[in-house]
């Protein structure tokens, strides 16, 4: 097969203690799935209906165990926030799939970044405009390496906290979110084929903030590699 221009590179995240990657098709993102979160941004924690919204593929930015990655502060922002979420990697595609059996959809996990400018952000929610200014940019989805799920623990009791400048910023576990991992998988496979590759980001806990050029941001969850960058 030939191209009309050069094919773009196939975005993938390492696989901790493997030699293959895993190739990333899609990004999805649920927003508040923490009540406390919701309530920090001014929202109704009730179980409402989860939402989604998406990132490119190559705006996932892998960073290694040890490692701390430099990460462009992006531009048209002066309000750049951090949200550390539990990263759900897909490893086997359906539609239409039932809470009961959706964790064997499940290849692994790690820790992301839900990197967003929160004020373009705020233009979009007050004009009733799409997301994609506030959540797509290039480098908006820093990832830790994957950690396949027999490796990774009893993953829904999972601590997941970031440090800024080694002070503590956010703090929860996994089994505080509002829609469990199993309930977001069944819920997003009713309106998109999910396919091995994709990843899933499942909200944040409370604490979200400001971060500037030079600061450092660690994130952790139980059971995962550690994930750090720093933004220049
Ligand atoms: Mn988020």
């Amino acid at each position: 097969m030939s191209f009309v221009v050069t094919p773009p590179v196939q975005a993938s995240v390492p696989v901790s203690g493997e030699n293959g990657r895993f190739p990333v098709r899609r990004v999805y993102c649920i927003g508040r799935n923490y009540a406390a979160h919701a309530r920090e941004m001014g929202h109704d924690p009730d179980r409402e209906p989860p939402f989604f919204f998406c990132k490119p593929a190559d705006a996932v930015w892998p960073v290694a165990p040890g490692e701390t990655r430099d990460l462009p502060y992006p531009p048209k922002t002066s309000d750049l926030h951090h949200e550390v979420e539990l990263v759900v990697a897909i490893g086997k595609g359906g539609a239409n799939i039932p809470v009961a059996s959706a964790m064997q959809h499940v290849y692994g996990y790690a820790v992301g970044l839900d990197m967003t400018r929160r004020d373009r952000q705020q233009d979009m929610k007050d004009l009733a405009r799409p997301w994609e200014l506030g959540k797509a940019f290039d480098g908006s989805a820093p990832v830790g390496f994957i950690t396949p799920a027999a490796q990774a623990g009893d993953i829904e009791q999972a601590r997941i906290s970031l440090h800024v400048n080694g002070q503590p910023k956010q703090d929860g576990n996994v089994n505080q979110m509002i829609w469990s991992i199993a309930e977001s998988i069944s819920y997003l496979s009713e309106y998109f084929r999910l396919e091995a590759g994709d990843l899933l980001f499942t909200g944040t806990p409370e604490g979200v903030g400001p971060v500037v050029t030079g600061d450092v941001l660690q994130a952790s969850l139980d059971g995962v590699d550690t994930l750090s960058v720093r933004l220049v």
